[in-house]
């Protein structure tokens, strides 16, 4: 593998690596079918309460698992709204972590964008979504990885020279264009979710224009556990608005150890709202995607203290 990495793709479930080749995005040498490795499939509890889950692990798997229902709620319920049930099917986990940062000005076929003279973070030297800027903002969209970062999940990285372990929250860098920490002969094999992840109550809500089938053009993941009336502990994470899956910074610090009414899930939803930075990089405005990210944050602070 090492000696044609950089021209080499792996393929899991191939929901978005080859709708993405087909638009020649990706134009790999090579691409590695993961399919028949078996030890990079399946949910394994384990003994000191924890979870570990194969990055193969089809999301349909993970939603309908009664093991992750039970103790990691925030997970099957993100999982269950990605895209339809017939790319739930044949998508995994790994690959919703892995999955391209998305752009109106970038998932297009090769003859618009060449129309268009291309752009960062493909063939191009300009950003048309900030123009006169280098940075590309194209966001991260994918459902899993908020309820992930919720849950202070880890995840195993192998390469040539071994494996290694990582939060979550520091593979993705939060640029567009290079947006995870992954090496071209590195893979992700393996998350870990930990028992003191445990047993939160979970809730996630998604901005998206059919309701049936589309990425998601706002995204909350709430967890939470109460205690005598009062938040115990709560974490809040937000996906595809930005470059990269955030933790709003604060929230914990806001909401543990408060009895939760209105006006303190309205705060909790103004700090996910100042953490979102939406461009015009996906379909509705940015000023309603920031917007709806204040609504459903409240609204799913609400619903997880209520369940
Ligand atoms: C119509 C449509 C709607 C969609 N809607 C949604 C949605 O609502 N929400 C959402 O989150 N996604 C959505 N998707 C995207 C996609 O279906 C999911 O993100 C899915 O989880 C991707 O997983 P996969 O196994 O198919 O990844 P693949 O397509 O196989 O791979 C995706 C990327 O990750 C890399 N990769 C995959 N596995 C690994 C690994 N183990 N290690 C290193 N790199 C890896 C691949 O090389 C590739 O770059 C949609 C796709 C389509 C076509
Ligand atoms: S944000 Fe700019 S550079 Fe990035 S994909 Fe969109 S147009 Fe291209």
């Amino acid at each position: 593998m090492s000696e044609h990495a950089g021209n080499l793709r792996v393929l899991a479930g191939g929901t978005d690596l080859i709708p993405s080749m087909r638009q020649k995005l990706f134009e790999p040498q090579f691409v590695l079918d993961l399919r028949g490795v078996a030890t990079m499939r399946g949910i394994r509890p384990q003994p000191d309460g924890g979870v570990e889950i194969g990055a193969l692990t089809t999301l349909r798997t993970i939603e309908r698992s009664e093991f992750l229902r039970q103790h990691y709620p925030v997970l099957t319920e993100a999982a269950a709204t990605v895209a339809s049930p017939v790319l739930r099917n044949m998508g995994t986990l790994g690959g919703n972590i892995c999955l391209d940062t998305r752009c109106l000005w970038y998932n297009q076929s090769l003859t618009w964008r060449k129309g268009c003279g291309f752009c960062i973070k493909k063939d191009g030297d300009l950003c048309h979504v900030a123009p006169g800027g280098t940075k590309c903002w194209a966001v991260f969209s994918g459902d899993t990885p908020p309820a992930l970062l919720c849950l202070n999940a880890e995840i195993e990285i192998a390469g040539a020279s071994g494996t290694r372990r990582i939060p979550l929250r520091d593979f993705y860098t939060g640029l567009g264009d290079n947006y995870r920490k992954l090496q071209s002969n590195e893979l992700v094999t393996r998350i870990f979710l930990s028992a003191e992840s445990a047993n939160y109550r979970g809730v996630y809500r998604k901005l998206r224009v059919r309701g049936s089938i589309d990425y998601p053009l706002a995204g909350v993941a709430v967890v939470m556990k109460r205690s005598n009336g009062h938040v115990a502990d709560a974490r809040i994470g937000i996906t595809a608005v930005n470059p990269a899956p955030l933790l709003v910074k604060g929230a914990s610090e806001l909401l543990n150890g408060k009895s939760l009414d209105e006006s303190l899930a309205e705060a909790a939803g103004d700090l996910a709202a100042k953490t979102a930075k939406p461009l015009t990089t996906s379909a509705l405005t940015p000023e309603y995607r920031r917007e709806m990210i204040r609504v459903f944050t409240k609204r799913a602070v609400l619903a997880a203290a209520a369940n």
